[in-house]
């Protein structure tokens, strides 16, 4: 990806533990670089299809000395996340943030804290058997794209399944969804659970009847397995309802652990798996 970079844009602000740094101030310096696709306003020379330079400084400016925190950690976090959200063509910032007058009785050069953050492509699934279950499912969509930390991109259609997993229940209705996000996995999780509960969605039976159920299938290459979160989702590749729609809008997305597309995962399904009946509506 192309880059455009700040080298060491100069900042009097009053961030630090101790409470004479927070009075007096002190320069900091930021090194950044932003990732994004300068190539169409490289060959047209139109700055409206490339990010400002000079808006990204003044932004930092003002951003770095309006808000005060304790920690560089901080600093470098919070403002990483505020110019991704501000500017759209950005795909990814590495920022540096140094202070080279801390107060520390040693003898150095500088001191600094240096981080990387981008918008992550995510797949998830959603799933409803009960109640209004088209809502429940547009109503996820919504609450996604309200919330800044989400683009969501596609939705696949709504397609009815039989139930999965051997316990009698009514049909569901299945969509996948595409979208980009600041979160990390965790964090998405916890904001898919908070939709649910949104929901009244409750866990009595393990596969049983649900009003919404969205899990994440794919969080880009990440490949992950802890007690709570198992990246890419661990049955996937076994389940029609899942792959159906995904395949409608990724469907050379690569399963970075068996490493097939979904096009793939989709063909090698066993014919008997659920078959997916009715598309209920077309977007
Ligand atoms: P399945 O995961 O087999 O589709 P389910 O969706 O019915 O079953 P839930 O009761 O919704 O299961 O979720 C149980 C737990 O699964 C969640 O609380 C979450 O911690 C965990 N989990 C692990 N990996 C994922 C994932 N990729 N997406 C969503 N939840 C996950
Ligand atoms: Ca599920
Ligand atoms: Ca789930």
């Amino acid at each position: 990806m192309d880059q455009i970079v700040i080298e060491n844009l100069q900042i009097y602000a009053h961030h630090g533990v101790y409470r004479e740094e927070n009075e007096k101030g002190q320069n900091f310096y930021l090194n950044v670089v932003l990732e994004t696709d300068t190539r169409s306003a490289g060959l047209l020379d139109d700055l409206t299809l490339s990010t400002n330079y000079g808006e990204v400084c003044r932004f930092l400016d003002r951003f770095v000395k309006e808000h005060t925190y304790k920690l560089i950690e901080t600093v470098a976090e919070k403002t990483a996340e505020a110019v991704l959200l501000q500017f759209p063509l950005v795909r990814r910032i590495t920022l540096e943030v140094r202070k080279p007058e801390a107060p520390v009785a040693l003898p150095f050069a500088s001191l600094s804290v240096k981080i990387s953050r981008g918008w992550r492509r995510v797949y998830l699934s959603g799933g409803s058997n009960m109640g209004d279950r088209k809502r429940h499912l547009e109503e996820a969509a919504e609450a996604l794209r309200a919330d800044e930390k989400c683009r969501l991109l596609k939705m696949s259609d709504l397609i009815e399944t039989p139930p999965y997993g051997g316990v009698a229940q009514d049909d569901f209705l299945n969509c996948a969804i595409e979208l980009e996000t600041l979160y990390t996995p965790k964090m998405l999780l916890e904001k898919l659970h908070e939709i649910e509960y949104a929901h009244k969605r409750e866990r009595k039976i393990h596969w049983g009847p649900r009003t919404l159920d969205l899990d994440i299938l794919l969080y880009e290459d990440c490949v992950m397995h802890t007690e709570e979160l198992t990246i890419p989702h661990i049955d996937m590749h076994n389940r029609r309802f899942v792959l159906e729609p995904l395949q409608q809008l990724a469907p050379y997305a690569e399963h970075p652990v068996l490493h097939k597309s979904v096009r793939q995962m989709y063909a090698e399904l066993p014919k008997d798996c659920g078959s997916v009946s009715d598309t209920v509506r077309r977007r």
